[in-house]
Protein backbone atom coordinates (compact mmCIF):
# COMPACT_ATOMS: atom_id res chain seq x y z
CA UNK A 1 0.00 0.00 0.00
CA UNK A 2 3.12 2.28 0.27
CA UNK A 3 2.93 3.75 -3.02
CA UNK A 4 -0.75 5.35 -2.47
CA UNK A 5 0.88 7.79 -0.48
CA UNK A 6 2.44 8.91 -3.88
CA UNK A 7 -0.37 7.82 -6.29
CA UNK A 8 -3.65 8.93 -5.77
CA UNK A 9 -4.83 6.93 -8.24
CA UNK A 10 -4.04 4.09 -6.36
CA UNK A 11 -5.19 5.57 -3.66
CA UNK A 12 -8.97 6.24 -5.21
CA UNK A 13 -9.18 2.68 -6.18
CA UNK A 14 -7.83 1.42 -2.98
CA UNK A 15 -10.92 3.47 -0.77
CA UNK A 16 -13.33 2.16 -3.89
CA UNK A 17 -12.32 -1.82 -3.67
CA UNK A 18 -12.75 -1.30 0.27
CA UNK A 19 -16.47 -0.04 -0.35
CA UNK A 20 -17.21 -2.18 -3.78
CA UNK A 21 -16.02 -5.32 -1.15
CA UNK A 22 -18.30 -3.80 1.68
CA UNK A 23 -21.29 -3.42 -0.53
CA UNK A 24 -21.01 -6.99 -2.25
CA UNK A 25 -20.68 -5.59 -5.71
CA UNK A 26 -20.02 -7.83 -8.41
CA UNK A 27 -17.20 -8.27 -10.01
CA UNK A 28 -18.72 -6.71 -13.41
CA UNK A 29 -19.47 -3.33 -11.65
CA UNK A 30 -16.40 -3.46 -9.89
CA UNK A 31 -13.76 -3.77 -13.11
CA UNK A 32 -16.21 -1.25 -14.91
CA UNK A 33 -15.82 1.75 -12.03
CA UNK A 34 -12.64 1.11 -10.84
CA UNK A 35 -11.14 2.61 -13.78
CA UNK A 36 -12.04 5.63 -16.18
CA UNK A 37 -14.69 4.80 -19.05
CA UNK A 38 -12.54 7.02 -21.70
CA UNK A 39 -9.13 9.10 -21.60
CA UNK A 40 -7.61 11.08 -23.85
CA UNK A 41 -3.57 12.04 -23.79
CA UNK A 42 -2.52 14.92 -26.64
CA UNK A 43 -0.17 17.51 -26.93
CA UNK A 44 -0.98 20.76 -27.46
CA UNK A 45 1.73 22.65 -29.04
CA UNK A 46 1.04 26.85 -28.67
CA UNK A 47 3.58 29.84 -30.00
CA UNK A 48 4.78 31.58 -27.36
CA UNK A 49 4.94 35.45 -26.94
CA UNK A 50 8.63 35.72 -27.62
CA UNK A 51 8.16 33.60 -31.01
CA UNK A 52 8.78 30.21 -30.39
CA UNK A 53 6.62 27.20 -30.12
CA UNK A 54 6.63 25.03 -26.67
CA UNK A 55 4.55 21.36 -26.53
CA UNK A 56 2.74 21.18 -23.60
CA UNK A 57 0.93 18.01 -22.44
CA UNK A 58 -2.93 17.74 -22.11
CA UNK A 59 -5.58 15.16 -21.05
CA UNK A 60 -9.20 14.69 -20.67
CA UNK A 61 -10.06 11.64 -17.82
CA UNK A 62 -14.18 10.39 -17.91
CA UNK A 63 -14.54 8.08 -15.20
CA UNK A 64 -18.19 7.70 -15.83
CA UNK A 65 -21.30 8.90 -17.42
CA UNK A 66 -23.89 6.80 -15.69
CA UNK A 67 -25.50 8.56 -14.23
CA UNK A 68 -25.51 11.98 -16.75
CA UNK A 69 -22.73 13.78 -18.69
CA UNK A 70 -19.45 13.89 -17.15
CA UNK A 71 -18.74 16.51 -15.16
CA UNK A 72 -15.73 17.79 -13.67
CA UNK A 73 -12.35 21.17 -13.74
CA UNK A 74 -9.71 21.29 -15.90
CA UNK A 75 -6.09 22.04 -13.68
CA UNK A 76 -3.16 24.10 -14.84
CA UNK A 77 0.16 23.02 -12.98
CA UNK A 78 3.49 22.23 -13.41
CA UNK A 79 3.31 18.77 -11.31
CA UNK A 80 0.06 17.80 -13.09
CA UNK A 81 0.30 13.58 -13.70
CA UNK A 82 -2.09 10.80 -15.24
CA UNK A 83 -2.44 9.57 -11.88
CA UNK A 84 -3.77 12.36 -10.49
CA UNK A 85 -6.40 13.14 -13.27
CA UNK A 86 -7.64 10.11 -12.87
CA UNK A 87 -8.18 9.89 -9.30
CA UNK A 88 -9.76 13.38 -9.58
CA UNK A 89 -12.27 12.49 -12.06
CA UNK A 90 -13.63 9.29 -10.12
CA UNK A 91 -13.66 11.60 -6.93
CA UNK A 92 -16.05 13.97 -9.08
CA UNK A 93 -18.21 10.66 -9.64
CA UNK A 94 -18.62 10.19 -6.30
CA UNK A 95 -19.04 13.65 -5.68
CA UNK A 96 -21.90 14.47 -8.02
CA UNK A 97 -23.78 11.04 -7.04
CA UNK A 98 -23.36 11.89 -2.68
CA UNK A 99 -24.93 15.44 -3.61
CA UNK A 100 -27.38 13.52 -6.29
CA UNK A 101 -27.02 15.99 -9.35
CA UNK A 102 -27.18 13.71 -12.64
CA UNK A 103 -24.02 13.95 -13.75
CA UNK A 104 -20.89 11.62 -13.98
CA UNK A 105 -17.52 12.52 -13.05
CA UNK A 106 -14.27 13.68 -15.20
CA UNK A 107 -10.94 15.49 -14.84
CA UNK A 108 -8.88 16.93 -17.06
CA UNK A 109 -5.78 19.23 -16.93
CA UNK A 110 -2.67 20.76 -19.03
CA UNK A 111 1.12 20.49 -17.47
CA UNK A 112 2.31 24.39 -17.55
CA UNK A 113 2.27 27.09 -15.50
CA UNK A 114 0.17 29.74 -15.68
CA UNK A 115 1.70 32.40 -13.10
CA UNK A 116 4.49 32.86 -15.38
CA UNK A 117 2.32 32.66 -18.90
CA UNK A 118 1.04 36.00 -20.35
CA UNK A 119 -2.49 36.13 -20.73
CA UNK A 120 -2.92 35.75 -24.78
CA UNK A 121 -0.19 32.26 -24.31
CA UNK A 122 -2.88 31.14 -21.72
CA UNK A 123 -5.80 32.06 -23.97
CA UNK A 124 -4.08 30.53 -26.70
CA UNK A 125 -3.66 26.79 -24.02
CA UNK A 126 -7.30 27.40 -23.67
CA UNK A 127 -8.23 27.27 -27.20
CA UNK A 128 -5.48 24.23 -28.29
CA UNK A 129 -6.93 22.26 -25.05
CA UNK A 130 -10.57 22.64 -26.53
CA UNK A 131 -10.06 22.02 -30.16
CA UNK A 132 -8.09 18.63 -29.05
CA UNK A 133 -11.16 17.31 -27.16
CA UNK A 134 -14.27 18.77 -28.86
CA UNK A 135 -15.24 15.37 -30.06
CA UNK A 136 -15.64 13.89 -26.97
CA UNK A 137 -17.11 16.85 -24.57
CA UNK A 138 -19.98 19.24 -24.55
CA UNK A 139 -23.59 20.17 -23.28
CA UNK A 140 -24.63 16.56 -23.15
CA UNK A 141 -21.07 14.53 -23.03
CA UNK A 142 -18.63 16.26 -20.62
CA UNK A 143 -18.53 19.46 -18.96
CA UNK A 144 -15.43 21.19 -17.92
CA UNK A 145 -15.55 23.94 -15.09
CA UNK A 146 -12.55 25.88 -13.20
CA UNK A 147 -10.01 23.55 -10.68
CA UNK A 148 -6.62 24.48 -9.50
CA UNK A 149 -5.21 27.89 -11.02
CA UNK A 150 -7.74 28.03 -13.73
CA UNK A 151 -10.79 30.82 -13.39
CA UNK A 152 -13.78 32.26 -14.62
CA UNK A 153 -11.41 34.03 -17.99
CA UNK A 154 -10.10 30.79 -19.00
CA UNK A 155 -13.42 29.07 -18.72
CA UNK A 156 -14.43 31.97 -21.02
CA UNK A 157 -11.75 31.22 -23.34
CA UNK A 158 -12.79 28.24 -23.78
CA UNK A 159 -16.68 28.29 -24.45
CA UNK A 160 -15.67 30.71 -26.75
CA UNK A 161 -13.32 28.19 -28.91
CA UNK A 162 -16.19 25.70 -28.45
CA UNK A 163 -19.00 27.75 -30.02
CA UNK A 164 -17.12 28.50 -33.17
CA UNK A 165 -15.96 25.14 -33.43
CA UNK A 166 -19.85 24.18 -33.13
CA UNK A 167 -21.04 27.11 -35.01
CA UNK A 168 -23.83 27.93 -31.97
CA UNK A 169 -23.95 29.03 -28.42
CA UNK A 170 -23.75 26.23 -25.89
CA UNK A 171 -23.00 27.95 -22.75
CA UNK A 172 -23.86 24.56 -20.76
CA UNK A 173 -20.61 23.37 -22.45
CA UNK A 174 -18.43 24.53 -19.84
CA UNK A 175 -18.94 25.82 -16.06
CA UNK A 176 -17.55 28.47 -13.94
CA UNK A 177 -18.43 31.17 -16.40
CA UNK A 178 -18.49 34.79 -15.30
CA UNK A 179 -21.71 36.18 -14.35
CA UNK A 180 -23.28 38.15 -17.70
CA UNK A 181 -21.70 35.40 -19.79
CA UNK A 182 -23.96 32.54 -19.42
CA UNK A 183 -22.25 32.01 -15.04
CA UNK A 184 -24.45 31.52 -12.25
CA UNK A 185 -24.57 33.92 -9.40
CA UNK A 186 -22.97 32.40 -6.13
CA UNK A 187 -20.43 30.12 -8.68
CA UNK A 188 -17.27 31.39 -7.25
CA UNK A 189 -18.04 31.05 -3.55
CA UNK A 190 -19.79 27.71 -3.67
CA UNK A 191 -17.28 25.21 -3.11
CA UNK A 192 -15.66 27.29 0.11
CA UNK A 193 -19.52 28.12 1.22
CA UNK A 194 -20.39 23.84 0.78
CA UNK A 195 -17.70 23.09 2.64
CA UNK A 196 -18.91 25.30 5.93
CA UNK A 197 -22.54 24.34 5.51
CA UNK A 198 -21.23 20.88 6.40
CA UNK A 199 -19.22 21.98 9.22
CA UNK A 200 -22.06 23.95 10.41
CA UNK A 201 -24.12 20.41 10.45
CA UNK A 202 -21.39 19.16 11.51
CA UNK A 203 -21.18 20.99 14.78
CA UNK A 204 -24.62 21.13 15.89
CA UNK A 205 -24.39 17.30 15.98
CA UNK A 206 -21.45 17.65 18.55
CA UNK A 207 -22.79 20.49 20.36
CA UNK A 208 -20.78 22.99 19.84
CA UNK A 209 -21.11 26.80 19.18
CA UNK A 210 -19.12 28.13 15.85
CA UNK A 211 -18.67 31.62 17.49
CA UNK A 212 -16.24 30.10 20.36
CA UNK A 213 -14.76 27.69 17.67
CA UNK A 214 -11.21 28.55 16.00
CA UNK A 215 -9.74 26.94 12.84
CA UNK A 216 -7.05 26.67 10.83
CA UNK A 217 -6.68 26.52 7.12
CA UNK A 218 -4.40 25.35 4.20
CA UNK A 219 -4.27 26.44 0.96
CA UNK A 220 -5.04 30.01 0.25
CA UNK A 221 -7.34 30.14 -3.33
CA UNK A 222 -10.43 29.97 -4.06
CA UNK A 223 -11.66 27.22 -1.83
CA UNK A 224 -9.88 28.71 1.15
CA UNK A 225 -10.90 32.20 0.61
CA UNK A 226 -14.55 31.67 0.24
CA UNK A 227 -14.18 28.87 3.54
CA UNK A 228 -12.73 31.93 5.42
CA UNK A 229 -15.15 34.45 4.98
CA UNK A 230 -18.01 32.30 5.65
CA UNK A 231 -16.38 30.92 8.94
CA UNK A 232 -16.07 34.49 9.75
CA UNK A 233 -19.35 35.57 8.68
CA UNK A 234 -20.60 32.78 11.31
CA UNK A 235 -18.32 33.66 13.75
CA UNK A 236 -15.46 31.57 13.67
CA UNK A 237 -12.13 32.34 14.30
CA UNK A 238 -9.60 31.11 12.00
CA UNK A 239 -5.68 31.62 13.35
CA UNK A 240 -3.61 30.13 10.72
CA UNK A 241 -3.74 29.77 7.09
CA UNK A 242 -0.84 28.11 4.33
CA UNK A 243 -0.10 29.07 1.17
CA UNK A 244 2.30 28.04 -1.27
CA UNK A 245 4.85 30.56 -2.46
CA UNK A 246 5.94 29.97 -5.85
CA UNK A 247 8.45 32.60 -5.53
CA UNK A 248 10.23 31.33 -3.23
CA UNK A 249 8.97 27.59 -3.94
CA UNK A 250 7.83 27.07 -0.69
CA UNK A 251 5.00 26.92 1.43
CA UNK A 252 4.26 28.92 4.61
CA UNK A 253 1.39 29.62 7.23
CA UNK A 254 0.39 33.05 8.39
CA UNK A 255 -1.16 33.71 12.07
CA UNK A 256 -3.08 35.78 13.67
CA UNK A 257 -4.45 34.60 17.05
CA UNK A 258 -6.94 36.96 17.08
CA UNK A 259 -8.17 35.89 13.89
CA UNK A 260 -6.92 36.05 9.92
CA UNK A 261 -9.62 38.17 8.62
CA UNK A 262 -11.47 37.11 5.22
CA UNK A 263 -10.78 41.02 3.83
CA UNK A 264 -7.30 40.62 4.86
CA UNK A 265 -6.74 37.79 2.93
CA UNK A 266 -8.77 39.32 -0.12
CA UNK A 267 -6.30 42.35 -0.52
CA UNK A 268 -3.10 39.76 0.38
CA UNK A 269 -3.79 37.26 -2.65
CA UNK A 270 -2.90 36.98 -6.57
CA UNK A 271 -5.19 36.01 -8.96
CA UNK A 272 -3.33 32.73 -8.40
CA UNK A 273 -4.50 32.78 -4.60
CA UNK A 274 -0.25 33.28 -3.84
CA UNK A 275 -0.09 35.98 -0.15
CA UNK A 276 2.48 38.34 -1.01
CA UNK A 277 4.66 38.27 2.54
CA UNK A 278 4.82 41.89 1.98
CA UNK A 279 1.12 42.40 2.38
CA UNK A 280 0.71 39.67 5.16
CA UNK A 281 3.51 41.24 6.94
CA UNK A 282 1.37 44.83 6.42
CA UNK A 283 -1.75 43.56 7.46
CA UNK A 284 0.28 42.04 10.83
CA UNK A 285 0.30 38.42 10.45
CA UNK A 286 3.32 36.01 11.91
CA UNK A 287 4.96 33.89 9.51
CA UNK A 288 5.72 29.98 9.99
CA UNK A 289 6.82 27.07 8.65
CA UNK A 290 4.27 25.91 6.20
CA UNK A 291 3.80 22.66 8.22
CA UNK A 292 2.48 25.00 11.08
CA UNK A 293 -0.84 25.30 9.98
CA UNK A 294 -1.95 21.43 10.71
CA UNK A 295 0.06 21.85 14.35
CA UNK A 296 -2.40 24.26 15.68
CA UNK A 297 -4.20 23.89 19.00
CA UNK A 298 -7.76 24.71 17.44
CA UNK A 299 -10.96 23.05 17.18
CA UNK A 300 -11.32 22.36 13.19
CA UNK A 301 -8.55 21.99 10.42
CA UNK A 302 -9.81 22.90 6.89
CA UNK A 303 -7.29 21.51 4.35
CA UNK A 304 -8.11 23.07 1.05
CA UNK A 305 -5.27 22.99 -0.90
CA UNK A 306 -3.98 19.70 -2.93
CA UNK A 307 -3.98 16.02 -2.47
CA UNK A 308 -2.00 13.49 -0.50
CA UNK A 309 -1.57 16.27 2.39
CA UNK A 310 -2.50 14.70 5.90
CA UNK A 311 -0.45 11.68 6.05
CA UNK A 312 0.45 8.43 8.34
CA UNK A 313 3.38 10.47 9.31
CA UNK A 314 2.04 14.00 9.77
CA UNK A 315 -1.24 12.98 11.15
CA UNK A 316 0.55 12.76 14.83
CA UNK A 317 1.24 15.85 14.90
CA UNK A 318 -2.85 17.33 14.78
CA UNK A 319 -3.33 18.27 18.35
CA UNK A 320 -6.28 16.50 20.19
CA UNK A 321 -8.20 19.51 20.77
CA UNK A 322 -8.74 19.15 16.67
CA UNK A 323 -12.64 17.75 16.70
CA UNK A 324 -13.45 18.33 13.00
CA UNK A 325 -11.50 18.14 9.44
CA UNK A 326 -13.53 19.58 6.90
CA UNK A 327 -11.63 18.65 3.66
CA UNK A 328 -11.77 21.46 1.15
CA UNK A 329 -9.93 19.81 -1.06
CA UNK A 330 -10.21 16.66 -3.34
CA UNK A 331 -7.93 13.43 -1.38
CA UNK A 332 -6.04 15.12 1.33
CA UNK A 333 -6.25 12.66 3.50
CA UNK A 334 -4.58 9.05 3.11
CA UNK A 335 -5.70 6.04 4.04
CA UNK A 336 -3.65 5.80 6.30
CA UNK A 337 -4.21 8.80 7.98
CA UNK A 338 -7.95 8.00 8.18
CA UNK A 339 -7.09 5.13 10.14
CA UNK A 340 -5.72 7.81 12.71
CA UNK A 341 -8.22 10.30 12.72
CA UNK A 342 -10.99 7.21 12.96
CA UNK A 343 -9.52 6.26 15.93
CA UNK A 344 -8.88 9.49 17.69
CA UNK A 345 -12.54 9.89 17.08
CA UNK A 346 -12.19 13.10 14.84
CA UNK A 347 -15.16 13.65 12.89
CA UNK A 348 -14.38 14.38 9.20
CA UNK A 349 -16.50 15.63 6.78
CA UNK A 350 -14.90 14.14 3.76
CA UNK A 351 -13.60 15.80 0.19
CA UNK A 352 -16.50 14.52 -2.54
CA UNK A 353 -18.92 15.74 -0.02
CA UNK A 354 -17.84 18.90 1.86
CA UNK A 355 -16.36 20.45 -1.73
CA UNK A 356 -19.37 19.38 -3.82
CA UNK A 357 -20.72 23.32 -3.33
CA UNK A 358 -19.00 23.89 -6.74
CA UNK A 359 -20.19 21.47 -8.70
CA UNK A 360 -23.51 21.64 -7.75
CA UNK A 361 -23.38 25.60 -8.18
CA UNK A 362 -22.14 24.32 -11.30
CA UNK A 363 -25.12 22.33 -12.15
CA UNK A 364 -27.33 24.97 -11.38
CA UNK A 365 -25.65 26.80 -13.77
CA UNK A 366 -26.47 24.50 -16.70
CA UNK A 367 -29.79 24.34 -15.45
CA UNK A 368 -29.80 27.74 -15.67
CA UNK A 369 -28.03 28.11 -18.85
CA UNK A 370 -30.49 25.93 -20.58
CA UNK A 371 -33.94 27.60 -19.30
CA UNK A 372 -31.80 30.79 -20.76
CA UNK A 373 -33.38 32.29 -17.10
CA UNK A 374 -30.72 33.19 -14.20
CA UNK A 375 -31.65 32.68 -10.49
CA UNK A 376 -30.80 35.87 -7.68
CA UNK A 377 -28.08 34.92 -5.76
CA UNK A 378 -30.20 34.48 -2.77
CA UNK A 379 -31.86 31.60 -4.11
CA UNK A 380 -28.41 30.40 -5.77
CA UNK A 381 -27.32 29.97 -2.14
CA UNK A 382 -30.49 28.79 -0.65
CA UNK A 383 -31.06 25.71 -3.26
CA UNK A 384 -27.45 24.76 -2.48
CA UNK A 385 -27.59 25.08 1.32
CA UNK A 386 -30.56 22.34 0.57
CA UNK A 387 -28.24 19.91 -1.17
CA UNK A 388 -25.62 20.16 0.85
CA UNK A 389 -27.68 19.79 4.24
CA UNK A 390 -29.31 16.92 3.19
CA UNK A 391 -26.34 14.77 1.37
CA UNK A 392 -24.60 15.90 5.05
CA UNK A 393 -27.18 14.34 6.57
CA UNK A 394 -27.92 10.91 4.69
CA UNK A 395 -24.30 10.36 5.03
CA UNK A 396 -23.50 11.18 9.15
CA UNK A 397 -26.71 9.34 9.95
CA UNK A 398 -25.36 6.37 8.14
CA UNK A 399 -22.39 6.83 9.64
CA UNK A 400 -24.31 6.68 12.72
CA UNK A 401 -26.06 3.61 11.91
CA UNK A 402 -23.53 1.40 10.76
CA UNK A 403 -20.89 2.74 13.48
CA UNK A 404 -18.57 3.16 10.57
CA UNK A 405 -16.41 6.36 9.33
CA UNK A 406 -17.94 9.46 7.66
CA UNK A 407 -15.77 8.63 4.23
CA UNK A 408 -17.12 5.14 4.26
CA UNK A 409 -20.73 6.18 5.12
CA UNK A 410 -20.25 8.91 2.02
CA UNK A 411 -18.36 6.09 0.02
CA UNK A 412 -21.51 3.21 0.55
CA UNK A 413 -24.25 6.21 -0.55
CA UNK A 414 -22.37 7.51 -3.76
CA UNK A 415 -20.90 4.09 -5.33
CA UNK A 416 -24.21 2.38 -4.60
CA UNK A 417 -26.10 5.25 -6.66
CA UNK A 418 -23.36 4.87 -9.76
CA UNK A 419 -23.82 0.97 -9.50
CA UNK A 420 -27.08 1.00 -9.33
CA UNK A 421 -27.52 2.77 -12.42
CA UNK A 422 -24.92 1.12 -14.29
CA UNK A 423 -26.54 -2.12 -13.79
CA UNK A 424 -29.93 -0.15 -14.73
CA UNK A 425 -28.76 0.93 -17.90
CA UNK A 426 -27.60 -2.80 -18.97
CA UNK A 427 -23.83 -2.32 -18.36
CA UNK A 428 -22.77 -4.61 -15.90
N1 LIG B 1 -13.28 21.62 -9.73
C1 LIG B 1 -14.39 21.57 -8.82
C2 LIG B 1 -14.37 20.25 -8.06
O1 LIG B 1 -13.37 19.59 -7.92
C3 LIG B 1 -15.70 21.85 -9.51
C4 LIG B 1 -16.05 20.93 -10.63
C5 LIG B 1 -17.24 21.38 -11.45
O2 LIG B 1 -17.86 22.36 -11.13
O3 LIG B 1 -17.50 20.68 -12.43
O4 LIG B 1 -15.35 19.88 -7.48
Amino acid sequence: MSDTKFNPHAMAQAQFDNIAEKLGLDQSTRDLLRVPEREMHFTIPIRMDNGKVKVFSGYRVQHSSARGPAKGGIRFHPDETIHTIRALATWMTWKCAVVDIPLGGSKGGIICDPRIMSDREQERLCRGWVRRVFDIVGPTMDVPAPDVMTNGQHMGWMMDEFDTLARGRFPGFITGKKVGGGGSLGRTEATGYGVVYCVVEALKRLKMDITKCTAAIQGSGNVAQYTLELFEKLGGTMVAISCYDHHEKKVFTYRSLKGIKAKDLFKSVDKFGTIDPKKAKTVGWEKLAGSAWLEQKVDILFPCAKENEITGENVKKIKSSVRIVAEGANGPTTPEADRVLFKNGVFVVPDFLANAGGVTVSYFEQVQNNMNYYWTHEEVLTKLREKMVSAFDAVADLAVKKKIYMRDAAYYIAVQRVADISKYRGWV
